[in-house]
């Protein structure tokens, strides 16, 4: 594992990150979205920023929701940043996402229906001021292995750059043993360079509907929402069998979940979390 750590942390170091500008107007003002990779991170995250997995850092423990249909606690999926990289609200500062494992009860005919958010089967926490502690992962939840959150104007994300043929035939000929893969012969950077992390999470802009447009409507009060961020299910795919870190957050079959906010931010639950699948 240590050697594809370091070819990421090259990957990191060879790709500047994008300079943030202020943003004076209202939020969304900004046209500009913004692509979140994800890294696999060394040791846990004790700050509120945006990240996948873990535990919840800036949500009081008190918080941690359970599902409406069957009283179990939601498992905790990802936080996000509303102020950085992307201004997205102006009442609120982080948004945590948990969902129900999605339980059926054949007997009474219920299951938790976690791909809409009125069923209560998934929900947003917004916070206006976290602080940095950390809310443990009760025991009937799950917590998902930890990614921190690279940001990247959309246009300028790390592209894939495919290993020249020619490097991989000499690699070939390199092989000494039948069993070796070829991959273990190249580089990690240029292993790192030809598989990026996948784009994993969307900011702003306007949303990649798998299915159909489902933008939706105030929970609360009825008027307009604002899309806010898209988060996809990431399963990282192992080309040349090189081993990488991977998780896949339940949405599908490599689904996508769409998170809005009222426009008005007319209550503290004025949320909508969704996630679609082919
Ligand atoms: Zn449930
Ligand atoms: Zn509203």
């Amino acid at each position: 594992m240590t050697a594809h750590k370091n070819a990421i942390g090259e990957l990191r170091s060879g790709t500047p990150a994008t300079i943030i500008r202020p943003m004076p107007q209202g939020p969304g003002s900004s046209r500009k979205m913004m692509i979140g990779m994800p890294r696999r991170v060394q040791s846990p995250v004790r700050s509120p920023v945006s990240k996948v997995g873990g535990e919840p850092v800036g949500l009081p423990a008190a918080r941690w929701p359970t599902c409406r249909q069957c009283g179990r606690a939601m498992d905790f999926l990802f936080q996000l940043d509303l102020r950085e990289p992307q201004h997205l609200s102006r009442g609120y500062r982080m948004a945590y996402a948990f969902m129900c494992r999605g339980y059926t009860d054949e007997l009474n005919g219920i299951q938790c229906q976690t791909w809409v958010s009125e069923k209560g089967a998934n929900r947003i926490e917004l916070v206006e001021r976290p602080d940095a502690i950390v809310a443990a992962c009760p025991p009937a939840a799950r917590c998902w292995p930890e990614f921190e959150l690279q940001f990247f104007e959309a246009d300028r994300r790390p592209k894939a750059r495919p290993i020249p043929l020619l490097r991989i035939r000499k690699a070939a000929m390199k092989r000494t043993r039948g069993d070796e893969p070829i991959v273990a012969s190249i580089s990690d950077k240029q292993y790192a360079r030809a598989n990026p992390p996948p784009e994993m999470v969307r900011l702003g802009g306007t949303p990649n509907w798998v299915q159909d447009d489902e933008t939706p409507s105030c929970p609360r009060c009825g008027g307009p929402m604002r899309f806010v961020a898209q988060v996809g299910a990431m399963v990282e795919k192992q080309p040349f069998e090189r081993a990488v870190e991977s998780v896949s957050l339940p949405f599908g079959s490599e689904g996508e979940a769409y998170i809005f906010l009222c426009e008005r931010e007319c209550a503290p639950n004025s949320t909508y979390f969704m996630w679609q699948t082919t």
